[in-house]
């Protein structure tokens, strides 16, 4: 199939509800559509390369043998291997799976990385699992994802409920199973591993690094600072606390924070530090004392600046966008808001930075790490620092500077530019055989 003419701009379908799944394709549509992107290009992208769905038994502390599924979805390799993370939570199914794995194809393009696009993890309540029944359940799924996965063909990553030891045991279970030949030089099979275990410097905190510098840059753009700026965060994980840390350390105040275990607020602000201590050392962010319990459902109303979703996905939608009271929703999760809801937003003139944009930093701190490994080095923190901030300030320019060219909402903007270099990737290579 040729693939080299453009042709003429093609409708949209419109998918049924599916919720993650829907919104991915419109927003992609909405962007196809603006781009004209090429109608054989538009097939490959809106399918998913490869679906994997493994099902393994494990053995549990008390004896009993218990079977888990797991999910892998490949989404598209045209610029290079399948990359992003593993989730642990009972919401992963292949809906979510495929959506993840769509945005990551759009993230690693528009950041200008060497990657595709891929997503997965296991659909289970980690909270009711030891930590050694953790270990076993991890090493057996990476078992079972056996060869789909490798360094140079898909590469995960931590995301919700999985972190830097979830992958020192993948990335030691893929080595183990290796030839003798294979077993040392595969650690970057893996990123988001800890420091002192092919792990990079810094790349804890570069999702949320990334989530508070394309806040901080659209600040500036209005000709104001951070200082004394409200933000409200939901999720307070990896993500939400190096945001707040972040944004809190420019003088800008926490007012309300929500996770799995309720929501607070104090209008004098919530120290970022004092939180996480808290909750590190066994606390919820519902029982903390120095803040005010309030309703699950008030907390996107609060009166704030900036609203930073960074939990899971779709918790902005019609039915609560309209009491949203912030200038600037960041998206530091994965598609957090629906079409319905981000309508409803620029309607209101609040603007939205989108998660392909704004939690990019955490993919590009992978790929530091991947090249620290490839490349035998180590590299130190000012170093990571240093080009997290170069590679974030320049997507968020490109993306900013179309998006004011072309009038058009910086989700749009952003989809159009990851789009395009695939679509050039393809025009350049054609289509085997
Ligand atoms: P995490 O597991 O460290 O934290 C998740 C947080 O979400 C926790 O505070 C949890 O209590 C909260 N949460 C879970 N269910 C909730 C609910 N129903 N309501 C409110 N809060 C809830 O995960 P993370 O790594 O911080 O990831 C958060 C989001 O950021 C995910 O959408 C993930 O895909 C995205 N993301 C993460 C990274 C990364 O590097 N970790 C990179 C890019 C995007």
């Amino acid at each position: 199939m040729s693939v080299i003419t453009k042709e003429p701009k093609k409708k949209s379908v419109q998918l049924p509800a599916q919720g993650m799944m829907e919104n991915v394709m419109q927003q992609f549509n909405k962007a196809a559509d603006y781009v004209g992107l090429h109608p054989n290009i538009r097939k490959i992208l809106e399918i998913t390369n490869n679906e994997l769905v493994v099902k393994f038994p494990v053995k549990m502390d008390n004896g009993e043998v218990e079977v888990f599924t797991g999910y892998r979805v490949q989404h598209n390799n045209a610029l290079g291997p399948y990359k992003g993370g593993l989730r642990y939570h009972p919401t992963v199914d292949i809906d979510a799976a495929r959506a993840l794995a769509m945005w990551m194809t759009w993230k690693t393009s528009l950041a200008g990385l060497p990657y595709g696009g891929g997503k997965g993890g296991i659909q289970l309540d980690p909270s009711k699992y030891s930590a050694s029944e953790l270990e076993r359940i991890t090493r057996r799924f990476t078992f079972a994802l056996a060869d789909n996965i490798g360094p140079e063909h898909d590469i995960p990553a931590p995301d919700v409920n999985t972190n830097s030891q979830t992958m020192a045991w993948i990335a030691d279970t893929y080595m183990s199973t290796r030839s003798p030949a294979e077993r040392t030089a595969n650690q970057h099979v893996v990123t988001g591993k800890p420091d002192g275990s092919g792990g990079l410097e810094g790349r804890d905190r570069a999702t949320g690094y990334g989530v508070y510098l394309s806040i901080k840059f659209w600040i500036a753009q209005q000709g104001e600072t951070l200082e004394n700026k409200t933000f409200i965060v939901q999720g307070f994980g990896n993500v939400g606390y190096w945001a707040s840390h972040f944004l809190e350390a420019e003088g800008a105040k926490l007012v309300a924070v929500q996770d799995a275990s309720g929501s607070i607020y104090h209008k004098e602000g919530i120290s970022v530090a004092a939180l996480s201590a808290y909750v590190n050392n066994g606390g919820t962010v519902a029982s903390y004392q120095q803040a005010h319990s309030i309703a699950n459902d008030a907390f996107f109303g609060t009166e704030c600046d900036i609203c930073i979703p960074a939990a899971l996905g779709n918790q902005i939608t019609e039915t609560n966008a309209g009491t949203i009271k912030a200038k600037l929703v960041a998206e530091g999760a994965n598609g957090p808001i629906s079409v319905a809801g981000e309508q409803i937003l620029l309607d209101k003139g609040i603007v939205v930075i989108p998660d392909i944009l704004c939690n990019s930093g955490g993919v590009i701190g992978s790929y530091f790490e991947w090249l620290q490994n490839r490349n035998g080095e180590l590299w130190l923190l000012d170093e990571v620092m240093a080009k997290l901030y170069k590679k974030l300030s320049e997507a968020y320019t490109k993306v900013a500077n179309y998006a004011a060219l072309e009038g058009i909402d910086l989700r749009t903007a952003a989809y159009c530019i990851a789009i395009k270099r695939i679509e050039k990737a393809y025009i350049l290579r054609g289509i085997f055989p």
